[in-house]
């Protein structure tokens, strides 16, 4: 049972990392590792995130 993570671009030096989708939800503060910006999910971004995680569970789902 693998962990779903999500990519998530910093916005300050667009370096991609992951995050746990667990360990994300509306109003998370999550921090660059790279530069330390701090970003917080909510509202739209949160909403995307989902959308994109949705869509990635049906192009993989094996039934
Ligand atoms: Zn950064």
């Amino acid at each position: 049972m693998s962990e779903l993570t999500i990519d998530i671009t910093c916005p300050v030096c667009t370096t991609v990392f992951k995050k746990k989708a667990r360990d994300l939800k509306d109003g998370t503060t999550i921090q660059c590792p790279k530069c330390g910006e701090k970003t917080t999910i909510k509202g739209d971004m949160f909403t995307d995130m989902v959308t994109n995680l949705e869509k990635a569970k049906e192009k993989t789902g094996n039934a």
